[in-house]
């Protein structure tokens, strides 16, 4: 009996290396391959927050070709026509009077900022925030003030003031000007999602330093540039950023533009 069980175990022996082989080639080759397509995670920006602002409201760049940088993120139209949010694979369009339309592809944009994104990190806030606390609440939990981050803030807010802006046409004004014209939509107990990203300091003038929102509602009936709210134990989805890709519009409105007032 003793005999005949070392045997079979000897015969076993090599089955089971094959086995433990087989599991750990099934496990860890797929793993290994997830991570060689998946490399760091990239934003992406058409024009920069300098031109926007002096009033570069041309489109420089089709949805069509913006979709292929990411699927989510926040930016807007050409001739400034209102607030734009990636969400989900779509992109939505907020009008100065609070209609939101999905996006056609041969819609253009002068100014967006997109990333694929796949969240790494989740932090829960416990409490009642104002968009400021907010920000100061989530500068503490952030791994690091000197990357990028995309962020998503999914849930019932108890209160939200966004805005949008009226469609303008050429010779266009500034940014400044035509954020005196917004139209400020108060939502109240509101389930909604917030796309936004948080920039560091060293992309001021190529973009926004800091915190900068865009939302829909759960409905897709409102949206609009977060500008304050009232948020309650909010879960916020964090994606760290390593590479961030500026795209310089080839249009004569971009390379006339005129550099920003220091
Ligand atoms: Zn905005």
């Amino acid at each position: 009996m003793n005999s005949c069980s070392s045997i079979s175990a000897k015969l076993l022996r090599p089955l089971r290396w094959g086995l433990w082989l087989g599991i750990f080639l099934a496990v860890c080759v797929p793993l290994v391959a997830l991570g060689a397509a998946n490399p760091v995670s990239r934003g992406f920006q058409i024009s920069t927050l300098d031109a926007l602002s002096a009033g570069v409201f041309e489109g420089a760049m089709s949805f069509r070709e913006l979709r292929q940088y990411g699927n989510f993120g926040l930016g807007t139209f050409a001739g400034l026509d209102g607030e734009m949010i990636g969400l989900d694979n779509r992109f939505y369009q907020v009008k100065h009077d609070g209609a939101v339309f999905p996006v056609s592809d041969q819609s253009q944009t002068p100014f967006a900022v997109v990333t694929q994104f796949k969240p790494t990190q989740k932090i829960l806030l416990p409490g009642t925030f104002t968009y400021t606390e907010l920000q100061t609440a989530l500068d503490q939990k952030l791994p690091s003030l000197n990357y990028p981050y995309a962020l998503k803030i999914h849930g019932q807010f108890p209160q939200l003031e966004l805005r949008s802006v009226p469609g303008q046409v050429p010779p266009y004004p500034t940014l400044g000007a035509v954020v005196k014209q917004q139209t400020v939509f108060n939502f109240q107990q509101v389930s909604a999602t917030l796309v936004g990203f948080r920039l560091p300091q060293n992309m001021q003038g190529i973009n926004a330093a800091g915190y900068h929102f865009h939302g829909l509602t759960q409905d897709k009936k409102g949206g609009g540039h977060l500008l304050a709210g009232i948020f309650r134990n909010p879960i916020v989805q964090v994606q760290l950023i390593q590479d961030w890709h500026t795209s310089f519009p080839d249009t004569a409105a971009f390379a006339q533009s005129p550099a920003p007032i220091p």
